[in-house]
């Protein structure tokens, strides 16, 4: 029996590929696609060749992230064209596909990994240094799909995304060890939504009243602040906001020996630039977020 010519084709498609980086969480809501998208645009900033492909096919949010909502998927003689946002950085989703974005994809295993399998195969990505793969939350078939269909050519590795509280961190043992059981590397953990940062002068300022009801204080805690102590509007404030106590991603990291990439604080900045699809590094206002991101970036 010779070679499957499935995988014969995916690895001439992925011989234009440098490196190929998957993004995991044992849950969703964790961040994933918002560190995936954010990853991209760092890479491409970079000046890298980069191509983000969403294989989050019930819940695809790359389109979103990226500003790209609406956009079809072209094809040429080589193959599908992924949606360019820069010319260095082009994006394939599920979502292109999708006449109503609203319509819930419900489709069984066979079905998702076909299609996984026709992204590897079809799309023409050209000669690239990076492909993130967002991934959906968990280890199901689009997981094994996806690493059975690059074994020819391997993944670099994997970046597992979660938050600080145990709950999230029981499910990114399990992705661990998958990565583990299937021989992808664990490039790192981020710990994302690592407490809450924000520019004071952000905040609304809220005071109890005796009948228990909140008033809002903001305009007089400002104006104090900007006759006393005009300096203070430029800091930034961060506070925990999940328990802590287990010790979080870090503690995890060492018991399972894989490398704690860093933390990223949950910033309303970071939100924002996500929900208008951009990237957060040029945003003057995403200081914590952004360098927390970059820090993490350089490291890998
Ligand atoms: P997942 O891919 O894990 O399901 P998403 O990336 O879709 O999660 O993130 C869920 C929501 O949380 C999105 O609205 C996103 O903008 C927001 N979000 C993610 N990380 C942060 C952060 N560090 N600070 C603020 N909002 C965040």
């Amino acid at each position: 029996k010779g070679p499957d010519p499935d995988l014969v084709a995916i690895a001439e498609r992925m011989a234009t590929v440098k490196h190929k980086i998957l993004i995991l969480s044992g849950k969703g809501g964790v961040g994933k696609s918002t560190f995936s998208a954010q990853l991209s645009f760092a890479l491409a900033a970079m000046d890298f060749q980069v191509g983000l492909l969403d294989i989050d096919i019930c819940g695809p949010s790359i389109p979103k992230m990226l500003n790209l909502e609406g956009q079809d998927i072209h094809q040429s003689n080589l193959g599908w064209s992924p949606v360019y946002v820069e010319s260095n950085l082009g994006v394939m989703s599920i979502g292109f596909m999708l006449p109503d974005p609203n319509e819930a994809v419900i489709w069984r295993g066979p079905r998702k990994n076909g299609l996984i399998k026709q992204f590897l195969k079809d799309v023409y990505w050209g000669e690239i240094d990076f492909l993130v793969v967002d991934a959906p939350p968990g280890t199901s078939d689009e997981h094994i799909s996806i690493v059975q269909f690059l074994q020819a050519t391997g993944i670099d590795g994997a970046i597992v995304v979660t938050t600080p509280q145990e709950v999230s961190l029981i499910d990114v043992r399990k992705e661990v060890n998958f990565c583990k059981k299937v021989g992808v590397p664990v490039l790192g953990v981020v710990e994302n939504m690592s407490g809450l940062c924000q520019a004071l002068s952000d905040f609304r300022f809220m005071r109890a009243t005796e009948t228990g009801e909140q008033q809002d204080v903001t305009e007089k805690v400002i104006e104090c602040m900007r006759e006393k102590a005009p300096e203070m509007l430029d800091l930034i404030a961060c506070c925990e906001v999940f328990d802590r106590s287990s010790g979080g991603a870090a503690k995890m990291c060492m018991e399972m020996a894989v490398p704690f990439l860093g933390k990223v604080p949950l910033d309303p900045q970071l939100c924002k630039a996500a929900e208008e699809g951009r990237s957060c590094f040029a945003d003057q206002k995403c200081g914590g977020s952004a360098s927390a991101l970059k820090i993490i970036i350089e490291k890998l």
